[in-house]
């Protein structure tokens, strides 16, 4: 068994300079770094980063999402109560309750939270 090739990653790089793809094997260890990579054709130094694309945060959609529920629901509970409320009115009631309902919204983890990131 071969344990050093199988902990290597190949990537593929383009040199911007020439165009050339240079192919590049990165130890596992090394995955999350940028990798500099130097071209054999003209000598001309590529970076390549090994991070994966970062993806769309779930966090972001699950959050309206549920304040949707909550201000859909919530209105019509004011409105339930009070059948005469304008609908301005019982909104922004109702986004009252939605920031009383979520304890720490004003620490500003709304915007934020992927860098929460605690070992
Ligand atoms: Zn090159």
């Amino acid at each position: 068994m071969d344990m050093a090739q199988s902990s290597e990653h190949l990537c593929y790089v383009r040199c911007n300079f020439c165009n050339t793809v240079l192919a590049v094997g990165i130890p596992c260890k090394r995955l999350l770094d940028t990798v500099t990579v130097k071209c054999g054709h003209c000598s001309n130094l590529s970076f390549l980063s090994t991070k994966p694309p970062i993806q769309a945060p779930e966090k972001k959609h699950r959050l309206p999402s549920a304040y949707n529920r909550f201000m859909k629901e919530e209105i019509q509970r004011i409105k339930a109560a009070n059948p005469e409320i304008p609908h301005r009115e019982a909104f922004s009631t109702a986004a009252k309750n939605w920031a009383r309902y979520i304890p720490n919204s004003s620490e500003g983890s709304v915007s934020n939270g992927s860098n929460n990131v605690r070992n």
